[in-house]
Parts: C-alpha cells; structure tokens; sequence
C-alpha cells in the first residue's frame, strides 16, 4: 500500500528533542512525515501561514510564546491544525488545559515511544478529518434550511394568496364538494407555511451564536406576550407572573421558549378563559421556572416524547400544528446548559418546568478549566 506524505511541524526550542521526535517518527510504516523544525513559537506559526501542516508536535516550555500562547494564534489560520502537545513529566493540569484549548492530544515528553507518537499523530489528524466532514454537512444542512425557509416558503405563500384570489372570483359558481376541497386546499397551504416557520426556526437556533446577557425574566414574558397579542385576544387569555428574576442567557432564544410555552398553554386548553402562571424558584445554582396553564393536561407516558421533534398528540382536526415547538423548547434549554421537563394530569392542565444556571455562562466554563 502506497504510503501518505504529510507535512509535520515540531516547534521545540531543544535541538537534541527534535531529533530525536525525528527519529521515532521515521519507523512510521502507514506515513511518510516530511518534517520541518521550528525552535520557536513565532516561526512555527509563520510556518503554518505559508503552507499546509499536517500535524504539530509542539512543545508546552517554549521560550517567550508558550504552547498555550501558539495554540491560541492557531485558531486563526484558515484551516485547523491537530496539535500534539509534549508536555513535562508531572504536568497533566497543563495538559487538561492543552485539551481544553484545541489541542488533540498530549504526549509526555519522559515516556516517548515510537508507537506512542506515532499513534498519537495519526489519531490527531484523523480527529480533524472528522470534524471537518462533520461541519461540511451541517453547511450542507443549514443551506438545506436555507432554501427550506426562502425558496420554498415563496411558491406556499403564493399558492395560499391565489387561491384566495381564484375563491372570491368563483366563490358563487361553487358546487357540490369543491367549496370543501377549496377550504381544504388553503387550510393545508397554511401548514405548509406553518411548517417551513417552524423548520427553519428550529434549524436557525444551530447556526445562531447565543448572545448571553443579563436580563429580567420579566421583559422576555413581555415580548413573548406581545408576540401572541392576537391569540391572547382571540382566545381571552391571561398570563400571570409575579416578579421574575434576573437572568443571564440569549433573550431571543428565552423569549421564543416562553412564547412556545404560553402558545401551548393557550392552544391546548378548552376553558372560556386559558390562564398561564408563570413563576421562579431560586435554588442553589439554577433557577426553575414554571409555566402551568389550565388546559387539557396529558398523560404520563407522553410527558418524555413530546419534547422530540415532530412528536404530536394530536391531529391537525383536533389542533393546528407542526410538533416542533417543544423540541425548539429543549434545544433552546440546552444551548444553556439548563433542563426541561413537564408535570401533567390528564384533564386538569399541564406545568412545564424548566432551569436557567443563575452564574453566567463565562464563569463556569472558567470553573470548569480551572
Ligand atoms: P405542536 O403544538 O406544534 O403540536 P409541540 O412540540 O409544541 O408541537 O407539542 C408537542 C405535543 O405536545 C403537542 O402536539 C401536544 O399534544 C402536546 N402539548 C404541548 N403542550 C401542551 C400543553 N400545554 N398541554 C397539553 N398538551 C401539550
């Protein structure tokens, strides 16, 4: 079999350790490594700039830029580099951070093996490939939700508007069944546009960066209010919440969820007046925050599955619908680190429950690498 020629870059200030990295990579029987040697940490990132590096073997003690200092330059090359960090023999605190940071892998510089460093270069390179295949589909994906939300959403809207425009020109030449078919027609045109919304809101949340910051829980209940005015209206809905607390997470995302929340809430219940309380529970950590509506309740062997996309209980006859809401709900409590969870009794309304982390996210990915 025809081995692979890669280039592999050692940074290491010590002549005598490039070397001898040299020699236990040359018994490589599945690569042939074209090797090329810096002795510091600007060089090597030069290096990097003018061509493409297979692997890097960089030492953690450099001189001046430390192996945490070059991998941190290294997230601005225009493609990703594996790293193997070689680190001194009691460093496994430097080395956690090494991962932490980007690195592949690390290497204890007192117990080198040939085999060792061998397996670790092509794992290294391997877990790259990886991830960039992966991200080239979820590109693939997102550009997919891309034309899902525009390209198709045009010819829906179209379709909806013209029938309502062919329904009032012949609205009296109508006979039999085609009234019904009609009606039929433009009520499965409206799904459709229902279920390019929802799709490309629910694939929209994994390209969006969240944008954390503090707010009262309050103005999200607000906005999602003042999103569903004409369903509040219509249905003569209230909302209830005392004063909610401050939190830290992306407002956006927090909002749409309370908006799915109260939306079900309202949706699902067949009272004169659909009333949604809404309230916060401080414990250690978290807060929980509860939606409870007076609704029709579920029972307990679905309150796991509805959070899974497209999961309905219901036909579009008893109520309108796409099954994506809830699982828009889970991804958005996810995305912080949260839980959400759901107390039902048949019958007698439904509560959804759900956690927001009280420190900012910034300080526990902080704890977390401390
Ligand atoms: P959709 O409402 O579009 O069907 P969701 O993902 O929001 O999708 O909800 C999934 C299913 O969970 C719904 O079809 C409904 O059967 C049930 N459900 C959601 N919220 C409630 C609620 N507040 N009360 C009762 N059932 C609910």
């Amino acid at each position: 079999m025809k081995k692979e020629t890669h280039h592999i870059l050692i940074i290491d200030d010590s002549e005598d350790d490039r070397l001898f990295y040299r020699r236990l990579l040359r018994t490589d029987t599945e690569a042939d490594w074209e090797i090329i040697e810096a002795d510091n940490g600007s060089d090597g990132l030069d290096i990097c700039r003018s061509m493409v590096i297979s692997c890097i073997l960089l030492d953690y003690s450099l001189p001046g830029h430390n192996g945490l200092a070059v991998l941190e330059e290294l997230k601005s090359l225009p493609y990703a580099v594996p790293v193997v960090m070689l680190t001194g023999q009691g460093n496994e605190v430097i080395a956690v951070k090494a991962l932490q940071e980007g690195a592949q892998d690390y290497l204890n510089k007192g117990d080198l093996t040939a085999e060792a460093i061998q397996r670790s270069v092509h794992n290294a390179i391997e877990v790259i490939s990886f991830k960039a295949r992966i991200e080239e589909q979820q590109a693939e994906l997102q550009s997919f939700a891309n034309v899902l939300a525009h390209d198709l959403k045009e010819p829906a809207r179209s379709i909806a508007l013209l029938l309502k425009y062919l329904k009032d020109d012949i609205a009296d030449k109508l006979e039999g069944k085609s009234d019904k078919y009609m009606g039929m027609i433009s009520d499965a045109s409206e799904r459709m546009i229902q279920l390019i919304d929802s799709v490309s809101s629910y694939t929209f949340l994994e390209k969006s960066v969240a944008k954390h910051e503090e707010f009262t829980l309050d103005a999200a209940v607000e906005d999602a209010k003042s999103n569903l005015d004409a369903v509040l209206q219509e249905r003569n809905a209230i909302v209830i919440y005392d004063s909610l607390p401050i939190v830290y997470g992306d407002k956006w995302q927090i909002t749409q969820l309370l908006q799915n929340l109260i939306g079900n809430g309202i949706k699902y219940c067949r009272n004169e007046v659909p009333s949604i309380v809404i309230k916060a529970t401080e414990n250690d950590n978290e807060w929980t925050i509860s939606v409870r509506d007076n609704g029709i309740g579920m029972k307990e062997e679905y309150l796991k599955q509805i959070f899974v996309a497209f999961k309905r209980l219901h036909t579009n006859q008893e109520f309108d619908g796409t099954g994506l809401g809830l699982a828009t709900c889970k991804k958005i409590v996810d995305r912080h680190d949260g839980e959400i969870w759901c107390e039902s009794v048949e019958g007698e309304g439904s509560t959804f429950l759900f956690t927001l982390p009280k420190v900012k996210v910034q300080e526990l990915e902080e704890q977390q690498s401390a």
